[in-house]
């Protein structure tokens, strides 16, 4: 009897601690989406857009601008319809969930998740916008990134800035279509490391990146001056190749 108890309790333990691995680094939308139609605009129909341009449905990342209009409604119907869903043309939390099934990119609350690890080394809250905004998107393949430079350096890897909401990116002066408002860009700097030798391990053996987005930062009046250059990086997985020295993106 003793024998089985144990035996269960183990088990028990097991599955407990399987289900926390699980929800330690929680893949899942814990963010309550709102209920999205024609008319809204903001950053969840960027998030809306951003993930029906992966999905086939005739969207492309360049009409992605925020507002939900007739092209992404017709592209929404494609999709429900393409998942045996009603075709209202109104994201529910059905839709919701397939859409979230078809990115990376996953969307988290900071009052509710802030603390919750998503991946070895990194948290929810660190990705959090400086404006101090609720909603957080961050990138799955993003954080493979950043942990494979936390291991080749075997140092914290800082986020300078993660996800932004399109309000800050435009108070920041960045680029209007930054990858941060869809989660999938970092700036980042790793104590001890320079901006060079970041940007080249980056460049050359981050597949991600080999076909994504990197740039460098320079003091300003001092681009591409190597006395002048920041120890801060700015990684994205975009799916086309892109690089720069110039200007906050
Ligand atoms: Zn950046």
């Amino acid at each position: 009897m003793k024998e089985l108890v144990r035996k269960t309790f183990g088990s028990l333990v097991f599955i407990m601690a399987l289900c926390l691995t699980f929800s330690v680094f929680g893949n899942v939308n814990a963010y309550a989406l709102d209920t999205l139609r024609k008319g809204n605009s903001g950053d969840q129909v960027l998030y809306l857009q951003h993930t029906l341009a992966k999905c086939n449905v005739g969207f492309t990342e360049a009409e992605i601008d925020g507002s939900f209009g007739g092209k992404t409604e017709v592209a929404l119907k494609r999709f429900q319809m393409g998942c045996k869903l009603p075709p209202s043309g109104v994201v529910d939390s059905d839709t919701w969930t397939q859409l979230s099934g078809k990115t990376d990119v996953k969307a988290y609350s900071l009052a509710r998740d802030g603390n919750t690890r998503v991946s070895a080394n990194f948290k929810v809250g660190e990705f959090a916008c400086s404006d101090g905004s609720d909603f957080i998107l961050i990138s799955n393949n993003l954080l493979g990134v950043l942990e494979n430079i936390r291991s080749r350096f075997s140092r914290p890897v800082k986020i300078n800035s993660g996800y932004r909401t399109t309000a800050h990116n435009a108070r920041l002066g960045a680029v209007p279509n930054s990858q941060h408002r869809y989660g999938t860009a970092a700036d980042i700097v790793v104590d001890g490391v320079s901006g060079k030798d970041l940007y080249e391990y980056a460049d050359k053996n981050i597949p991600e990146i080999v076909r994504g987005g990197l740039g460098a930062y320079y003091q300003p009046g001092h681009k591409d001056d190597p006395n002048f250059r920041s120890n801060m990086i700015h990684v994205d997985v975009r799916s086309t190749r892109a690089r720069w020295t110039d200007g906050i993106r």
